[in-house]
């Protein structure tokens, strides 16, 4: 499906009320906002998300196993591994209880940053494994502190109104808290609230999002841990820490990549499901500095071709204001007004796109636009000589000549203009190259450095006059 007013691009918004499909420009983006809203009722729209076109989780499980290999999780195990034998040999040989918890606490931290790097990432839709060095800048969101939150609190609970409950009580918290572990660790991840992944109607809502293949998220996410358990039986205790160590974090961060890899791409697959406007939050995050532009750009095409003229207007001069795009906002603004037939607006619009300093740069479509406004309106000109000048520069032919004679016929009001000088020397350009009419020219040319001797355009206009000497020189011999 392609965007209703942009034909050529697809489609990435619906809004439900309005049943229109926008690209990824035509809509509003506010931050604190959990979507883009529509430009024509304000509501929410929807993003035409991925959940039904994506792969689902289970049949990427290959796709998990392989993420550790990445070259950017290869990196981060070697270089884990590599802290886990230093932080294991320091344990060795310096037996000193708080040091070793320490260490131990800042191990396991560079390994729960990453693995919440690797679900944040996945839930974006990037698949690719982050490098090691954002791991290092790892828990800038202070995720360490927030897992071992959440862990205390489940263990106070348990201790204190649990237990005294019986063991069968027992029994059934510790089975609901490891059936909701996958809800909780992505709801804390995506949420970053330790609070919200322990609010069990955050969990309910979170497990229902995803449906019957919670029960697969479950089962898979226990089957790692199972993995994990194996491997680590495996690892004899007795060795020294120096060795334990780099191969038990080791494991344990490889079967954790896998696990949050599976955590993210859920969040991704159910993102609309859950509630997370991924999409949109990546796309406020990573989008280019022109974005903003474009979209005032795609605004105004979908007024225009709804008819609502005084909102293209709006946004239009909006536009104007930014300096980089005031010519482009305004030369829209006057084709708006010449197509709704609107002589105030076109007028007004025109007058501001031929006031601007920058006309020079555009002068070829300053000189179309001229055209079209005075196929609209045949009165209007420009009231100031730099525009005029541009104008005239660009007439290359014997047809403008009567539009030359317009544009330099001078009022009251314009004689004191500072760029009157270059506008002379634009008309004595056009009588000599278009009409080859030199004996004019050098008419122009002589009132012009008679009245304006000094000044920027001098060197070019004695020049010019030289030019046309010689070719007045030459003619009558030929
Ligand atoms: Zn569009
Ligand atoms: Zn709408």
């Amino acid at each position: 499906m392609n965007c209703k007013y942009h034909t050529q691009e697809k489609a990435q918004w619906f809004c439900h009320d309005c049943d229109i499909s926008f690209c990824l420009n035509c809509c509003d983006m506010n931050e604190r906002e959990i979507a883009p809203r529509c430009l024509l009722c304000r509501s929410h729209l929807n993003s035409l998300g991925v959940s039904d076109k994506v792969t689902p989780f289970w049949n990427k499980l290959s796709d998990f196993n392989k993420y550790p290999w990445q070259k950017g999780a290869m990196n981060f195990l070697m270089l884990y591994m590599g802290i886990a034998f230093v932080i294991g040999l320091i344990n060795d040989f310096i037996p000193f209880w708080i040091l070793n918890r320490l260490l131990l606490i800042t191990l396991f931290s560079i390994g729960i940053g990453y693995v919440f790097k690797v679900l944040i990432t996945t839930a974006k839709g990037n698949f690719e494994a982050p490098s090691y060095d954002e791991a290092i800048i790892f828990d800038s969101e202070g995720m360490t502190g927030k897992v071992m939150g959440l862990f205390l609190i489940l263990i106070v609970i348990g201790y204190f109104a649990i237990v005294p409950m019986g063991l069968t009580a027992l029994q059934i918290y510790l089975a609901l808290i490891s059936f909701s572990m996958p809800a909780i660790l992505i709801i804390l991840a995506m949420e970053k609230h330790v609070f919200s992944a322990l609010n069990p109607a955050r969990i309910a809502t979170c497990i229902k999002a995803v449906g019957w293949p919670y029960l697969l998220l479950f089962g898979f996410s226990y089957l790692i841990d199972n993995g994990l358990g194996f491997a680590m039986s495996e690892i004899h205790f007795w060795l020294p820490q120096a060795i334990a160590y780099p191969l038990l974090f080791g494991a344990g961060a490889y079967f954790y990549i896998v696990k949050f890899n599976m955590f993210g791409y859920v969040a991704f697959q159910y993102h609309n499901e859950l509630g997370y406007g991924i999409e949109y939050e990546n796309l406020l995050d990573n989008e280019s500095e022109d974005a903003p532009i474009k979209r005032l750009l795609a605004k105004s095409d979908v007024y225009v071709q709804e008819g609502r003229f005084e909102d293209a207007e709006h946004v239009l001069y909006e536009l104007a204001e930014n300096k980089q795009h005031t010519v482009k906002a305004l030369e829209r603004l006057v084709r708006l007004n010449i197509a709704r037939q609107n002589p105030a607006g076109a007028l007004k619009a025109a007058k501001n796109y031929f006031d601007n300093p920058n006309l020079e740069q555009v002068s070829a479509e300053a000189l179309r636009l001229y055209e079209n406004m005075i196929g609209f309106e045949p009165r209007f000109k420009p009231m100031n000589a730099r525009a005029r000048a541009v104008l005239v520069k660009q007439m290359k032919h014997k047809r403008y000549a009567d539009e030359v004679k317009k544009l330099c016929s001078i009022s009251e009001k314009m004689k004191s203009d500072l760029n009157l000088p270059w506008l002379m020397l634009a008309r004595a350009r056009f009588e000599s190259e278009a009409m080859n009419d030199d004996t004019k020219a050098l008419k122009v040319l002589d009132t012009l450095l008679s009245k304006y001797p000094n000044g920027a355009h001098q060197r070019e206009a004695e020049q010019l006059r030289q030019v046309c000497r010689s070719m007045q020189h030459k003619l009558p011999s030929a």
